[in-house]
Parts: C-alpha cells; structure tokens; sequence
C-alpha cells in the first residue's frame, strides 16, 4: 500500500521547479542580466524570428494572389479575346472574391495597379504600395508582368532564394 504513493523524489523536483518558474518569471522583468534573464532574452529573440518567418509568410501570400489574379485574367482572355478592363469583372466567374495583402492590414492593393498596355497585348499587376519593404522589396512588388511572364520580388529576382533580409 506505501509503495503506491506518489514518489516524493518527483513531487518535490515538480515544486521546486514551480517555484523557480514564480520567482524567476518575475525576476526577469526587474533585474538586468541575471541568470533568470536569460530567459527572456530568448523568448524576445523567439519573436524577431517569427515576426521574420511572417514576414516572408505575407510576401508568399501576396506572389501567391497575384499568380491568382493573373491566372483570372488570361481566362478571362480565353473566353473574350481581350484582356479584363478591370479586376471587378472577373469577380463572380473567374475570381470568388478581389485578394487582399495581409502585410497591406487586408487591404486590396492590386485593382488600382491592374493595367493593360501595349494596345492590349500585356497586362501588368502589383501589390501597389511599399508594404513589402520589411522583406527587403521596393514599391510597387512583387509584381507580374505578361510580357516577360514572370512573379518578380525585385526589378530580375524571380527567385524568393535570392532574396536576403
Ligand atoms: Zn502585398
């Protein structure tokens, strides 16, 4: 019957563990560069990566609606022989709703940049702002032009590899 007891040994590391935790979790806030500290450095290092890993997380998204986007208006093309005038006609048959850029706050920033030039024959499409600058892109990117046929993150880097921020 004693031998079914918890074992003390385990109990008393799970307390002082607990009671480390409290002491130090505060500890962390006041003092500077004692050992408890420690600890929060590395949870602050933690986030510089996630914010970074999110970072190119929305620079994916955004190459990502604009494939899309590009995708809606060459069926477009197919189907009407000519280029959409706009992004809003291609809402309902060829796109279920206009994509919007998380790193923009959800903001739909590729209607305004949607253009046909070249007496219809090309069309160009970016997310229109400096939203991406974090990842290291200039205004106006990434962005798809038809006549090169290319996702560009940078005037010629196609590659997000290529990319260092
Ligand atoms: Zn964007």
């Amino acid at each position: 019957m004693l031998n079914k007891t918890p074992s003390y040994p385990k109990l008393i590391s799970g307390t002082l563990i607990f009671i480390f935790l409290l002491l130090a979790v505060p500890f962390c806030f006041v003092g500077n560069g004692s050992a408890p500290c420690n600890l929060a450095i590395a949870s602050d290092n933690q986030v510089a990566v996630k914010s970074k890993r999110q970072i190119l997380m929305q620079l994916v998204a955004c190459a990502s609606n604009i494939k899309n986007i590009k995708t809606a208006v060459k069926m477009y093309k197919t189907d009407n022989k000519r280029y959409p005038p706009s992004l809003r006609v291609l809402v309902g048959k060829y796109l279920r709703k206009i994509p919007t850029c998380h790193a923009a706050g959800g903001k739909d920033t590729y209607s305004q940049s949607y253009r046909v030039y070249g007496g219809g024959k090309h069309f160009i499409i970016y997310c229109g702002g400096d939203y991406h600058k974090d990842a290291g892109l200039p205004p106006n990117y990434p962005r798809y032009d038809s006549r090169n046929g290319k996702v560009e993150y940078k005037p010629g880097v196609t590659d997000l590899r290529n990319l260092s921020f």
